[in-house]
């Protein structure tokens, strides 16, 4: 199993990796299931990426946890970050 790793500094806010994940899970373009959140303060601009990983039965009816991207030849959030900003250790 693969460690994954965030480096927030490096982030754009592209949102390509929610889209990867999203379509990991359920093989549709949505978001809002990603196992990944990204997080921009409005005032500072600051992102911060929110990996999901523990979530309670109610949780996890809107929002699917991180499993690794089992069956995939290696994690799509990886793959289509082109900023470099997740990687696997
Ligand atoms: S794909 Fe990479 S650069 Fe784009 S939002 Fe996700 S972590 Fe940030
Ligand atoms: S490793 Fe796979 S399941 Fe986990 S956050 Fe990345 S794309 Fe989603």
């Amino acid at each position: 199993m693969f460690h994954l790793r965030i480096n927030s500094d490096k982030c754009t806010g592209c949102r390509a990796c929610e889209f990867a994940c999203s379509y990991h899970h359920r093989k549709i373009f949505n978001p809002k299931l990603a196992s990944l959140h990204i997080r921009r303060a409005e005032r500072e601009g600051e992102i911060s990426i929110i990996l999901y990983k523990d979530l309670t039965e109610a949780e996890k009816r809107q929002r699917l946890p991180c499993d690794h991207c089992a069956g995939e030849p290696e994690p799509l959030c990886v793959k289509y970050c082109v900023a470099a900003a997740l990687t696997v250790a």
